[in-house]
């Protein structure tokens, strides 16, 4: 196979995790017989101090033409101060934007090696913790009309929730797909005892499920889901839901995990190119000390490789060459414990490297 991924190291410990995650590609194509092209795009405060713009038009134009993008993170204390629509952060709706990803991805994974990190009991934690959340990203409460006015002498404010069969349907079907890659369960969280939007979500859920009857599909209301997430995470595989219940339960999920350097996420829309990231910031605080935790960009990359590229041995190989890492006591500072053998984040690249085995 031969792809083309758009490789954005952006700010901070961007250009350190980023590495580790290229050069696990590097040898993943080396053992499997792909070719990785890979397209460097500015991007970030290190892309404003060079052309006075957080994403040229030329470096999106890289994304747009590559296959899939991988990103480290972008942001930092030096760029806080520009105008909003200057900081680095901005190009990272603006990417998103203009590859019209509509749909956020993101695993909670336990590392059985590092349950003692989750907040959870250990014998919740025992039955093991392994589900993604599939967020709408572009509709619903956030992007529906804001406005506050006065009535009667006070202040009233209302925001907007709209959402369009379509809109439902093409992220649905991101959530049937997902569920069909992994172990065929999909669970569409919403509010329908209260709210249109939900009723129409759980009636568009049910027809797609017609199309996908390898996929076992269960409802659940959004509340009832957030207490189930920390009472009994094991049941879950697959979550679906739209754009501000993703938001509040992709935060509670990964809070539930541990360490959110362990983290990867994609982002996805109507064609396989993705952006895979991790789900941190550019931590200016340890930048360039190589401590940073690579690990959530190396398993983007691996996200990369089964949601995008359907790499899903390739993937695999990633993912067990991270956990045998685990199994022999390595650990970066954030993730470390008492009997841990402290290792850097270039040095936890290395060892992942040479774990990586064809099955
Ligand atoms: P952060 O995620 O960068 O850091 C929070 C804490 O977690 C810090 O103590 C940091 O050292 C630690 N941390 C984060 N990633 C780590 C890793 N891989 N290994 C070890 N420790 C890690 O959040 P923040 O400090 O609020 O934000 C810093 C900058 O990043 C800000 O400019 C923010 O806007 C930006 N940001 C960017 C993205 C992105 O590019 N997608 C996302 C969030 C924040």
């Amino acid at each position: 196979m031969e792809k083309t991924i758009a490789v954005i190291r952006g700010d901070g410990i961007g250009p350190e995790i980023v590495n580790e995650a290229v050069n696990i590609l590097d040898i993943i194509a080396n053992l499997y017989g792909h070719t990785f092209h890979y397209v460097d795009v500015e991007m970030g405060g290190c892309a404003y101090d060079k052309y006075g713009d957080a994403l040229p038009q030329e470096m999106l134009e890289k994304c747009l033409n590559s296959d899939s993008v991988l990103l480290g993170a972008v942001g930092g204390s030096k760029w806080n101060d520009l105008p909003a629509a200057k900081r680095p952060e901005k190009s990272l709706l603006k990417l998103r934007a203009s590859m019209n990803v509509f749909s956020n991805n993101r695993p909670a994974k336990i590392w059985p090696q590092l349950a003692s990190a989750s907040p959870l009991k250990p014998e919740i934690v025992e039955k093991g913790i392994d589900f993604i959340i599939v967020r709408e990203l572009t509709g619903g409460i956030y992007f529906g009309e804001h406005k506050t006015e006065t009535v009667n002498g006070e202040k009233v404010s209302v925001d907007n929730m709209r959402y369009s069969e379509s809109e439902i349907e093409r992220i649905g079907r991101i959530g049937f797909e997902t569920a069909r890659k992994r172990n065929k369960k999909l669970c569409s969280v919403e509010k329908s005892n209260v709210l249109d939007c939900s009723q129409l979500w759980k009636a568009v859920m049910h027809r797609l499920a017609a199309e996908y009857p390898d996929v076992e599909l269960s409802d659940m209301l959004v509340d009832n889901c957030a207490m189930q997430i920390v009472k009994n995470p094991a049941q879950f595989d697959v979550i679906v839901t739209e754009n501000m219940f993703g938001d509040i339960l992709s935060d509670e999920a990964s809070m539930i995990t541990g360490s959110i350097g362990m983290i990867p996420s994609s982002s996805l829309g109507s064609t396989s190119r993705g952006l895979y990231e991790p789900i941190h910031g550019s931590a200016p605080d340890i930048a360039g000390k190589n401590i940073a935790n690579p690990i959530g960009t190396i398993l983007s990359a691996a996200m990369m490789l089964r949601y995008s590229f359907d790499l899903a041995e390739e993937a695999a190989c990633i993912e067990n060459a991270v956990s045998a890492v685990l199994n022999q006591g390595y650990r970066t500072a954030d993730i470390m414990d008492a009997d841990g053998k402290l290792t850097g984040c270039k040095e936890m690249g290395s060892l992942i490297a040479k774990h990586l085995t064809k099955g």
